[in-house]
């Protein structure tokens, strides 16, 4: 809480900090301990974690970064807050996103826009950008953001730590506020893939809550990696991982390229067969993935009406109450996605874009489905530039958009994914290194030899 005191202020990782709450927590601990009862402590006992602003917790406001819900005091807690608890986990606080989880540097937040603590003049990349900070900058043990389309991945890229995308389905999304449900997960950002393995194993599994959440066994991620030390010189002999041949082309920056194919020479001598496999359907996801995330948030966001949540703003009828709430509480990207999203599901339009985009969708997640039973996981780069310039793509929403190119694909699909620290780009300020993150995709629930694999990497 000292750490989050001083140096905060200056990165803005935090939208709330749970004082308080977090010190009642510890002290239980403490009880317990001193008590001596003997009782089994939780596997994340008196760790401190940080939630992403759009998760539910009851007893913190939750604004998931947008004026409309501003006051928003929820009356239950996300399941995975209640499985983080029982486990023992603080929560230490709420951290900051792009509003809604609609963008990858922050600057969508209605509050402000979080800093890269790599260098503050940077995004730390989004949404879940301020998880992504706390962690970089050591203001949580570990903390819980959310993807669609990138969104615990490229902050985790940006930022230099560990972030895991799981299957979809794989962990509840009961208390998660909605942006496109056929595409939202919710996973941990950890500073190694052994935490990350720890954090999924207390908050998967099935909730009769979320119709959508599998009920298949959850396996001990952890046990599941073997510890370094004991692993032979080629410890992945027989596995075979696929480079995507179009995800190092032309758009990826050099440094990046590079760094990644030193990667695939690494691994290579640890034992594994490298193939490069073309995805030709690979860079048309984007399109799918900014048709239906957009279209589902339409639907999502049309309850936020000034009635049931947050913010309210009074006029004379029901008409101008919606209007005016609306109008003030929503950011200018949030409402550019609900016209494009109510456009693309219009009557007239429905057939050549939302049906379309669902059509690409299959075609997207067949071609990797097919990879994947060639190869043990696939590999990317997480991101094809570093951490850019606050301000820097503002006026150029599309160039952003573009960088979600590698992200998207896993989310249609369902599919993990996981982010791991792959070396820095120091080109852009000679001394000023830059954090380089890679993908791996695994599986459906494949997560455990994912996690296994990225373990032996890093
Ligand atoms: N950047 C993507 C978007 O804006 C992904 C966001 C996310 O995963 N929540 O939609």
């Amino acid at each position: 809480l000292q750490r989050i005191e001083s140096l905060d202020p200056q990165i803005l990782s935090y939208l709330a900090v749970n004082g308080e709450g977090a010190l009642t927590a510890a002290r239980n601990i403490d009880e317990k301990v001193a008590a001596g009862s003997g009782a089994a402590l939780g596997p994340l006992a008196g760790v401190p974690i940080s939630i992403k602003d759009n998760i539910l917790t009851q007893g913190i406001e939750t604004t998931a970064a947008s004026n409309i819900l501003s006051g928003y005091h929820p009356p239950y807690s996300a399941t995975i807050i209640s499985k983080l608890q029982d486990a023992g986990a603080i929560i230490l606080g709420k951290t900051n996103l792009d509003a809604f989880g609609m963008g990858s540097s922050t600057e969508n937040s209605d509050f402000h826009t979080t800093r890269n603590p790599w260098d503050l003049e940077r995004v730390p990349g989004g949404s879940s950008g301020g998880a992504a900070a706390a962690m970089a900058a050591s203001l949580c043990a570990a903390s819980i953001g959310t993807d669609t389309g990138g969104s615990i991945r490229e902050p985790a890229a940006f930022c230099g730590v560990v972030g895991l995308k799981p299957t979809y389905g794989r962990v509840s999304r009961h208390g998660l506020v909605a942006y496109g449900s056929s595409l939202d997960t919710i996973g941990p950002l950890t500073h190694s893939v052994a935490d990350a393995a720890l954090l999924l194993g207390v908050i998967a599994g099935g909730d009769r809550h979320d119709a959508t959440s599998s009920h298949e066994a959850v396996p001990d991620y952890l046990k599941g990696l073997q510890s370094r030390e004991q692993l032979s010189s080629k410890p992945l002999r027989g596995y075979r991982l696929g480079l995507i041949a179009s995800t190092l082309d032309e758009g990826v920056d050099r440094p990046i390229h590079d760094n990644l194919q030193r990667a695939a020479q690494h691994y290579e001598s640890l034992g594994a067969e490298i193939t490069t496999v073309k995805l030709p359907m690979f860079r048309e996801g984007l399109t799918a993935y900014y048709l239906l995330a957009v279209a589902e948030a339409s639907s999502n966001l049309a309850r936020y009406d000034g009635v049931r949540y947050g913010l309210r703003v009074p006029a004379d009828g029901i008409k101008g109450m919606y209007k005016g709430t609306r109008s003030q509480g929503l950011g200018a990207e949030v409402k550019k996605r609900i016209l494009m999203g109510t456009y693309a599901l219009s009557a007239g339009h429905v057939d050549a874009f939302y049906k379309k985009a669902l059509q690409m969708r299959k075609v997207v997640r067949d071609e990797m489905d097919a990879a994947l039973r060639d190869v043990d996981v696939l590999i990317t780069p997480t991101t094809p530039s570093t951490a850019f310039k606050i301000g820097e793509h503002t006026t150029d929403p599309l160039e952003l958009y573009r960088g979600d190119l590698m992200t998207v694909n896993l989310n249609l699909a369902g599919l993990p994914g996981i982010s791991v620290p792959c070396g820095f780009d120091d080109s852009h300020r000679p001394g000023h290194p830059l954090p380089i993150g890679m993908q791996l995709i695994g599986k459906a629930h494949g997560e455990a030899d994912m996690l296994r694999i990225a373990h032996i990497f890093e």
